[in-house]
């Protein structure tokens, strides 16, 4: 797609105040894509007044007027599905065949979920001589990273959109493009100017300009927890809504029961798609000693599959902060049994795909996070050992659990200070709360609980 030089605020492409620009990079061969405007904190109010000038029709709007744009909205994605995988994979480097099946069809699957929702969800309810409504908060200021693009914003604008609210979106700068193709697919579906904007622009400007604006209600985040530390103190100090969607260590704990090469395959698997760049990826692989140097021999194995097939990390940065990483693994004492710190290739930011052994849980790699194709794999004694180790990082966003009998799986799931499990490999659901434990977050997205988020409740009494 062709990079708009413009702002979509108030149901238009607008310049932006300032004459800067960001460069859009494709990971892959390091060309130049395009150019899109670097918003400032100028642009952000005009946004912001656009979104709180649209405010009071929309959140008047009966849900199913609003489940009707956002059923038009799925379908747009839809239509467009193949434009959309082809920009996210110029601008973030997945494969083709990725962007297609995941990036470019999520999305579309959570907006239909909305477009359901916003036309069943009860909004009103009686509760004894009282009714109970739920009412949207506001003005919503949407500040989304660049891993999964499209899921990302739809993630938060859908669910605003179904509650009644209106929404100011400042996207990841290395992304701006599949923002800019959705801010079009609004614009198709019927939504009414100035409900959804979007100002592009550099995280430090015009997200922190977002996040600290007085008339926005809600501040809903995706991204690193060192931001979202900070954006959450800002909200604290304006007692503001805010949600919090951030990192991730988490535990793929495979029990002595399990299918040891199912559970190491698609452990593997987890890691590596996306360029381990998926806040929820299983980074550490928990198996009982006994079966620990088998379990290597199949992750390596498995890991040296993914050679060519997996893309580049987003930009040169990413890359170099990676194999920092894969580095310290090293002089930490692990063993690198595939991949490795050297770059693939010459051009293009790719990386190898790595599996340390000999990982202990106090080891940098095995305490943060590091957003690459990079997986440790950790012996544990027992199942205490096991639930200790899993649990002994500060986050909590995800997980896996195999074992032979399910109800051996979920008693350990339950076990884990995590907000999402998969039991011997769970599918996606589009529909299930998604959302941190501990230094992971605060708040839930998806579904009828992601809805929750975006809306205040008043009762009145007769
Ligand atoms: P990041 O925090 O650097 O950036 C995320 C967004 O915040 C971008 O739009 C950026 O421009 C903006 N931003 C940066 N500084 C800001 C500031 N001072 N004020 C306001 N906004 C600012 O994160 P990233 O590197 O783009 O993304 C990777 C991180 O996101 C990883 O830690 C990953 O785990 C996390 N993540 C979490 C989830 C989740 O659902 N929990 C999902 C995806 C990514």
């Amino acid at each position: 797609m062709k990079a708009h030089d413009g702002m979509y605020i108030d149901g238009a492409w607008r310049p932006a105040v300032g004459t800067d620009t960001i460069e859009v990079v494709n990971p892959v061969d390091e060309q130049v894509l395009g150019r899109v405007p670097a918003g400032t904190a100028e642009d952000v109010d005009t946004a912001v007044r656009a979104a709180r000038a649209a405010f009071p029709a929309w959140a008047a709007t009966p849900p199913a007027e609003r489940a009707a744009r956002l059923g038009a909205l799925r379908d747009v994605l839809t239509a467009r599905k193949d434009e959309i995988a082809e920009t996210v994979t110029a601008e973030l480097g997945s494969p083709l065949s990725f962007s297609q099946a995941v990036h470019a069809t999520v999305p579309i699957l959570v907006a239909g979920s909305y477009a359901e929702l916003a036309a069943t969800y009860a909004f009103e309810e009686k509760v004894g001589n009282s009714t109970v409504y739920q009412e949207p908060i506001g003005v919503v200021g949407a500040i989304t990273p660049w891993n999964y693009p499209l899921h990302q914003i739809v993630a938060k604008v859908a669910p605003a959109l179904a509650a009644g609210c209106t929404v100011v979106l400042k996207p990841a700068e290395d992304t701006p493009l599949t923002a800019q193709l959705f801010a079009e697919a609004v614009a198709e579906a019927g939504v009414p100017a100035g409900v959804f904007n979007l100002v592009t622009g550099l995280g430090p400007v015009a997200g922190q300009a977002l996040a600290e604006h007085p008339d926005v209600d809600l501040v809903s985040f995706t991204g690193s927890t060192a931001v979202g530390r900070r954006i959450g103190a800002t909200a604290g100090a304006a007692v503001k809504r805010v949600a919090l969607e951030l990192g991730g260590k988490s535990a793929n704990v495979i029990l002595p029961s399990a299918d040891l090469a199912k559970a190491v395959n698609v452990g593997v698997a987890n890691v590596m798609s996306n360029s381990g760049q998926t806040c929820s990826a299983w980074t550490r692989m928990l198996v009982h000693a006994a079966q620990y140097e088998q379990a290597v021999e199949l992750a390596a194995t498995a890991a040296a599959k993914y050679g060519d097939r997996i893309g580049p990390v987003v930009n040169a940065k990413q890359q170099a902060r990676v194999r920092g990483y894969i580095d310290k693994g090293v002089a930490e004492g692990a063993r690198i049994v595939a991949g490795g710190p050297e770059f693939p290739r010459e051009q293009g930011y790719f990386v190898q795909p790595t599996v340390f052994a000999d990982v202990t849980p106090e080891m940098t790699i095995a305490q943060e996070e590091i957003f690459g194709p990079v997986l440790s794999v950790i012996p544990y004694e027992d199942e205490e050992d096991a639930v200790r180790i899993a649990n002994g990082t500060v986050y909590g966003l995800a997980g896996a659990v195999w074992a032979s009998d399910e109800a051996e799986a979920v008693a350990f799931a339950r076990r884990l200070d995590t907000g999402q499990v998969d039991i011997n490999g769970g599918r996606f659901n589009p529909s299930a709360p998604f959302g941190g434990y501990k230094q992971s977050g605060v708040g839930r997205e998806l579904g009828a609980h992601g809805l929750s988020e975006y809306l205040q409740t008043k009762s009145l009494q007769f």
